[in-house]
C-alpha cells in the first residue's frame, strides 16, 4: 500500500507511480510493467513491493534508446 504522504510528494513528478498506473499497460512484463514507450524513451513502473523483495512499493525505471539501438536505463526511482 502506498502512502498518502508518498502520494502528495510524487504529484509534481512526471513519473509518478501513481499516475503511470492509471495509464493502460503498454506492455506487460514478469516483474514490470511498461506505461510509456515513445519510441525514445520508455518507463516502467515494477510490479513487485516491499512485501515481495522489492527495494521499494513502486519501483519506477525510465529507459533511453541509445545509440547502436539499445536501450539503456537513465532514471530510476524509489516510491514509498
Ligand atoms: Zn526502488
Amino acid at each position: 500500500m502506498i502512502s498518502s504522504i508518498y502520494q502528495a510528494r510524487s504529484q509534481e513528478n512526471r513519473y509518478n507511480p501513481v499516475a503511470l498506473r492509471a495509464r493502460p499497460v503498454v506492455y506487460p512484463g514478469h516483474f514490470d510493467n511498461l506505461y510509456v514507450d515513445t519510441g525514445r524513451l520508455r518507463v516502467y513502473v515494477s510490479r513487485c513491493s516491499r512485501a515481495d523483495g522489492a527495494c521499494c512499493e513502486a519501483h519506477v525505471t525510465v529507459e533511453a534508446l541509445a545509440r547502436g539501438g539499445c536501450w539503456v536505463t537513465v532514471r530510476e526511482e524509489h516510491n514509498g
